[in-house]
């Protein structure tokens, strides 16, 4: 019997935890199915999926910088990718079409609710950055119950535009960093790029609240300057995004296969990679 392919497209790719996931994944679900990572520029895009389903592909991840082109070649979208304007899930369908979802979201929710115990309901939220990670995640944010979500971004205009996409959902703003000096956060989501090159978001001191939880999107084996940043505040707990990275594939894989995978020794199993070795 032929096997069911999957693979992750974007670019760069190189360091992709996502094959073994899945991997992971289709071992403990009993799936026969392989999941490959593909360098594919935006340029490319188009070619290689055609390439790709074409061929009897079953579905794709798409990442940075795909996501958006992901979305315009979906033939069919899922509410939350629609808003989202990014899609991160490309599944073909039994007449041929291309359904496009996006996991993000319900990843970080996962991730902060089921994992950690992280009431969402009733705080107020600070988003950092306004790209695409950004887009997926306010909605099921406001879905949950939070009081209120800022999103600050170093082009506030860009945040403006995104708070106004997600307005008529409930109490979102955009603003530029110096905004949000006189203002106290239960929860802080780091959803810039900042991480990948050590660089910290220009936080104003004494935004966290006390007893606040700080959460980067981004993940590494050592602590993210965010993460560190956190820990100084004193954060009562800094996560990063290693959990939201197994749970947005976990809904992916339940997209594809129809079977949930248990994502909790999936995260302890990549969790003890990165531990460095007792001496
Ligand atoms: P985008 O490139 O779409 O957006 C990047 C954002 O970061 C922009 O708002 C940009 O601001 C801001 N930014 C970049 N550098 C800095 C800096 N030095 N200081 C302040 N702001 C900065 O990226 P995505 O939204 O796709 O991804 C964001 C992060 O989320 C990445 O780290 C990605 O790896 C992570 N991610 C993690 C996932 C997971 O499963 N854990 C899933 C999805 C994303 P400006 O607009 O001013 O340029």
């Amino acid at each position: 019997m032929a096997i069911d392919r999957y693979a992750v497209f974007g670019h760069p790719i190189g360091h992709s935890k996502s094959p073994l996931i899945h991997g992971l994944f289709a071992e403990q679900t009993r799936q026969h199915m392989s999941y490959t990572a593909e360098d594919v520029t935006p340029a490319d895009f188009s070619t290689t999926i055609n390439q790709f389903f074409g061929s009897g592909g079953r579905g794709l991840n798409c990442t940075v910088p795909l996501k958006e082109l992901a979305w315009q070649a979906a033939d069919r979208l899922s509410s939350r990718a629609q808003r989202a304007k990014a899609v991160n899930t490309l599944a073909i369908q039994a007449d041929g079409t291309l359904f496009g979802d996006n996991t993000d979201g319900i990843g970080l929710l996962n991730d902060l609710t089921k994992n950690h115990d992280v009431a969402i309901a009733n705080q107020r939220i600070l988003i950092l950055g306004a790209g695409g990670a950004t887009r997926g995640i306010i909605a099921p944010l406001i879905e949950q119950g939070a009081a209120s979500i800022v999103i600050a971004n170093r082009t506030s205009e860009k945040a403006d535009t995104i708070a106004n996409e997600f307005i008529d959902l409930g109490n979102v703003t955009g603003c530029g960093y110096p905004a949000i000096a006189d203002r106290r956060f239960d929860l802080i989501i780091n959803a810039t790029s900042a991480s990948l090159t050590g660089d910290l978001p220009p936080l104003p001191p004494r935004v966290l609240a006390d007893d606040g939880i700080c959460y980067d999107l981004a993940y590494a084996d050592k602590p993210t300057t965010f993460i560190d940043w956190a820990n100084r505040q004193g954060a009562r707990l800094a996560l990063d995004g290693l959990g939201m990275l197994v749970e947005q594939a976990a809904e992916a894989f339940y997209i594809w296969r129809h079977v949930r995978p248990d994502t909790e020794p999936v995260i302890r199993q990549l969790n003890e990679r990165r531990r460095p070795p007792v001496a």
